[in-house]
């Protein structure tokens, strides 16, 4: 139900929690968060209930690293619990994303997936999502190995992770807020939408996602709201927001307005 992600110099977690709270007015039923540290380690905390259930976990087990999502769920698929809580992971851990929407696809996508060995845990539409980009980032990392990815993704160091979710989200009908972190691009978030909300604010060396502006106030008062089909590939000091077969596009930065 809502999403907020960080990237930047400060601990990701910090802010995950504080964003959290700040859509907590949309409704939830279970929240999570994830983060990879500079050894390129996964960190998912997940808990039922409210954030405080979320921010007593993260006291005992921290997340580190300044890169980060987080999650409010308002279940649509499989019971409010843990292990249906997002994040979720696809391919041992190569992708960790959070997601608001309904994927109204996922049973085929889910099927054909099984087939090719990914393991599900969960009982959501959205762990289809995971394990089909990592499925899609698998085959552009061949492709790139065997020299059949076209000329200008050598150029773009992103152009592998971008290939694969812009082939992935291609394949999925229904609606999708989605911020995403790849293990083996440890410093970036990937934000993808249809249907569902997603802004982000820019700061100085940070950069913040949500699903909508109130976790931004206070923090910055500029902001991007992607359209759908976008998606945007954000590093500490970079913003790139680029349109399914289109490529990259402007991105108009607009002045929030808000009381904190
Ligand atoms: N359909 C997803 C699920 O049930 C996401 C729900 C949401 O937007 O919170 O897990």
């Amino acid at each position: 139900c809502g999403i907020v992600a960080y990237v930047g110099h400060r601990q990701a977690a910090e802010f995950l929690i504080d964003g959290l709270r700040r859509l907590e007015y949309r409704g939830y039923d279970s929240a999570g968060l994830a983060t990879v540290s500079s050894d390129r380690r996964i960190h998912i905390v997940k808990a039922v209930g409210r954030i405080d259930a979320l921010a007593e976990k993260l006291k005992r087990h921290w997340a580190p690293g300044t890169v980060g999502v987080g999650h409010t769920r308002w279940a649509t698929h499989g019971v409010p619990n843990e292990v249906n809580a997002h994040p979720h992971r696809g391919g041992d851990d190569a992708v960790v994303l959070a997601h608001n929407g309904v994927i109204e696809n996922y049973r085929v996508l889910k099927e054909r997936l099984e087939e090719e060995g990914y393991e599900f845990v969960s009982a959501t539409d959205t762990e289809a999502i995971a394990h089909l980009i990592a499925s899609c980032l698998a085959k552009h990392r061949a492709q790139q190995a065997e020299g059949t990815q076209g000329e200008s993704c050598i150029r773009d160091p992103y152009a592998i992770p971008i290939a694969a979710i812009n082939e992935a989200t291609g394949k999925l009908r229904g609606t999708y807020g989605l911020a995403i972190l790849l293990r083996d691009y440890p410093g970036v978030i990937f934000a993808a939408r249809q249907g569902s909300p997603l802004v982000v604010g820019v700061g100085h060396g940070e950069y913040w996602v949500a699903s909508d502006a109130s976790p931004l106030a206070g923090r910055t008062d500029k902001i991007v709201y992607l359209a759908d089909r976008q998606l945007a590939v954000i590093t500490a000091d970079s913003l790139q927001v680029l349109e399914r077969d289109l490529g990259i596009v402007a991105h108009a930065v607009e002045s929030l307005e808000m009381e904190v």
